[in-house]
């Protein structure tokens, strides 16, 4: 409840206006119309637009700050000497640093850029790996495991494209309930 010592101070923000639109009322009691009701609707929607904008810069200052920390990450896994990767484990999306396309002929962009790792394996490879990334992350420990890829990986394996026996180690990560993989090729 508004306070008569607030009512007294009021500049007519509890404004509400009537369905003809010629009269305003505000909860402190004060009727207004006429020039004095437009200047005031004009006075509350340059508040409420200057408000948006403020909320809308901080927005924009956040998103700046969050594509900085993303481009640090990026770097940071690029310039790990071994192959590398990141991957949140809901997706099909890897992460692939530079040490990794180069040892695997793997051809993207930005780190950021995603990459199905899985897209040529076996499908009881594929789920084999999937069930393994949940384990690891339900259990909460790193975990070393050997597998046989394609040498280059996105392609199928033939006489051209043996399949490489690789022991890769995994690291759990879980963010605000959402989990990740850290993964790394010896
Ligand atoms: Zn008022």
């Amino acid at each position: 409840m508004p306070s008569p010592l607030k009512a007294l101070d009021c500049d007519h923000n509890n404004l509400i206006v009537a369905d003809c639109g010629s009269i305003g009322k505000c909860q402190c009691g004060a009727v207004v119309t006429g020039s004095e009701l437009v200047r005031l609707l004009m006075k509350i929607n340059r508040a409420a637009f200057e408000e948006l904008e403020k909320t809308r810069a901080e927005l924009e200052a956040l998103k700046a700050k969050e594509a900085q920390f993303r481009e640090v990450v990026a770097q940071v896994i690029d310039w790990l000497p071994f192959p590398a990767w990141f991957h949140p484990v809901a997706t099909l999306d890897w992460y692939l640093n530079k040490a990794h396309v180069e040892r695997f002929g793997i051809k993207r962009g930005h780190f950021w850029e995603p990459v199905n790792v899985m897209v040529n394996y076996p499908l009881s490879v594929a789920t084999d790996l999937m069930r393994a990334d949940m384990e690891m992350i339900q259990g909460g420990l790193a975990t070393t495991q050997e597998m046989s890829v394609p040498g280059r990986l996105l392609e199928e394996i033939g006489v051209d494209n043996p399949a490489m026996e690789i022991e890769v180690t995994k690291y759990p990560i879980i963010v605000s309930g959402e989990a990740y993989v850290f993964g790394r090729c010896i």
